[in-house]
């Protein structure tokens, strides 16, 4: 199963992505959490990715689709994978497609999660991340255990420097500019299906669910 997740940045790609590859057992990749395992690593690829995640831009293309383009030609992507993340561009799209066909290969799904601007402004500002292994939790609605602490690995949670109010939406007016012309993209090749983002996180994912067992 070959999933792309759409949606605006903090409508939840990330959260179903993960449901949703634990439990097909296939790869979640999330180019986000590419880009800032790099700059954690301090490489090259890191150093040129933050200049832009920072101000809230998108890393240009030819930084991001060749790095999805290997890492889906991997051993363990061979039975499916998900997305998340990518593509978000109209030329990052085409790449995969065209990736993808000379491989003699095409997605399944692209599942938009939608929300409204509204809502993602508070979705964003109660987003909390793990800065050592990449968890994301939710002040309110995916509360940690003990508060400002990672479940998982024990470290101290913080808000992400582009989750800031001022770069939120910076990143909503990138994402109606450039991401969101995925939907029709999407929608002309057949394969598109929208969920609705509101619903309690549970809910979504059993709407997902709904969508891939049809
Ligand atoms: P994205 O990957 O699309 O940027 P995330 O999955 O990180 O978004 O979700 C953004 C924030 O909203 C996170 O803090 C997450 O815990 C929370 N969240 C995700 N889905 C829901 C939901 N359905 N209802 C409420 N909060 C949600
Ligand atoms: P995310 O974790 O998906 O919210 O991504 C965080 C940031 O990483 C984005 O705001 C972009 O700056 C960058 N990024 C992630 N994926 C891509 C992509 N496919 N194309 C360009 N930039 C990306």
């Amino acid at each position: 199963m070959k999933i792309v997740m759409l949606g605006a940045p903090g409508a939840g790609k990330g959260t179903q992505a993960i449901k949703i590859a634990d439990k097909y057992g296939i790869p979640h990749i999330s180019t986000g959490d590419i880009f800032r395992a790099n700059i954690k690593n301090g490489t090259e690829l890191g150093k040129k990715a933050k200049e832009y995640m920072d101000q809230g831009l998108l890393v240009p293309d030819e930084l991001t689709t060749n790095l999805v383009v290997d890492r889906i030609q991997q051993e363990d992507c061979k039975k499916g994978y998900i997305l998340d993340g990518f593509p978000r561009t109209i030329p990052q799209a085409t790449c995969l497609t065209e990736a993808l066909a000379s491989l003699n290969d095409a997605l399944d799904y692209a599942i938009n999660v939608d929300v409204q601007d509204e809502k993602i402004v508070t979705r964003m500002g109660g987003r909390r991340a793990c800065p050592n292994c990449g968890a994301t939790y939710h002040v309110k609605y995916m509360a940690p255990k003990i508060e400002g602490i990672c479940d998982t690995c024990g470290a101290e949670l913080i808000l992400r420097a582009d989750d800031e109010p001022a770069t939120v939406q910076k990143r909503l007016d990138v994402y109606h500019a450039q991401t969101q012309p995925l939907i029709d993209y999407y929608n002309e090749k057949g394969i598109l299906k929208t969920v609705d983002g509101d619903k309690d996180l549970n809910e979504v994912f059993s709407d997902i669910l709904a969508i891939l067992e049809a």
